[in-house]
């Protein structure tokens, strides 16, 4: 009888109105879902160097600083590669970096699996990642079917066939979020050559997280975004999300909320549960009663 008399207390006083206060749960993959101290991070970063040496020819001195610069600059160092003009195939860059991963480091993450599942609202991935890279680590963690979908490199980059460039953006009606995206290519390359090429899209670029949103058709307000990177949560508050800065236990600007570990979830955002129990008790509630009352 408490719970009823209390849920109508809530349902007269207006605090109801928070119900529907997060619809949506925006998550980072890499170093978010599963700590930095996996090892994951740093043999990509290897593999990375690996790539820039022997494809690229990069001078070896030179890889390491630059790999870190252009990461830190344009948000992966594949972005920064292909800002300064290098050419390379996308896939052969993705399956060099991620190809030899210790994936075997990543562990099914129960706690994690069980808070995801008894969260209420839509969940949805946004990595900066290819798509085999997010499958593979979403799969080794057990969380593959914990989430509606994943926004990453492919969503945001989608192969373009230089031919028919424009026809591309014409019929791409699905991915209507990225159509505008694609328009925006570089303003050097726009005017000198004829096939210009667009540039990467990846966070921490507002221009990514905003496609994000488009794409999840989400309202930021309503949406709560998890990363480990600081400069992308300053680029989901400019976009209007709720942040949260994960593998911190200090506020960066920009975070609403910093979490030491991804598993702090419920202790640090309560609300995201507290919400749903109000709701769940809205809709067993003519049940419930009678329960209660025979008892
Ligand atoms: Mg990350």
């Amino acid at each position: 009888m408490g719970s009823l008399g209390s849920y109508l207390d809530m349902d007269t006083d207006g605090r109801k109105a928070n119900v529907l206060k997060y619809e949506c749960l925006l998550f980072d993959m890499d170093d978010t879902l599963y700590p930095m101290s996996s090892g994951l991070n740093l043999a990509c970063r290897k593999n990375i160097e690996g790539f820039m040496l022997q494809h690229l020819h990069i001078e070896e001195s030179e890889v390491p600083r630059m790999c870190l610069e252009l990461y830190r600059e344009y948000g992966t160092t594949m972005a920064g590669l292909k800002a300064l003009g290098y050419e390379f195939d996308d896939d052969e860059f993705h399956a060099f970096a991620h190809g030899r991963l210790p994936y075997e480091k990543l562990k099914p993450d129960a706690v994690l699996r069980n808070l995801l599942l008894s969260m209420p609202q839509r969940k949805i991935i946004f990595t900066n990642a290819d798509k085999g890279h997010a499958a593979e680590v979403l799969k080794r963690l057990g969380l593959e079917d914990c989430f509606e979908g994943v926004i990453c490199f492919e969503t945001l980059n989608p192969p373009v066939e230089t031919a028919n460039y424009t026809d591309a953006l014409d019929n791409n009606a699905v991915l209507a979020g990225v159509e505008v995206e694609l328009n925006v290519l570089d303003d050097d390359a726009d005017k000198e050559s004829s096939h210009s090429k667009p540039r990467i899209l990846c966070k921490p670029s507002l221009e990514a997280v905003e496609a994000a949103i488009q794409i999840a058709n989400v309202d930021p307000k309503k949406t709560i975004f998890f990363d480990d990177s600081a400069r992308n949560i300053a680029s989901g508050k400019a976009a209007g999300l709720h942040t949260v800065i994960v593998g911190s236990s200090a506020l960066v600007p920009g975070a609403d909320y910093a979490l030491n570990s991804i598993h702090n979830i419920k202790e640090a955002i309560p609300e995201i549960w507290e919400d749903e129990e109000e709701q769940q008790e809205q809709v067993i509630q003519s049940s419930a009663v009678e329960t209660v009352v025979l008892a």
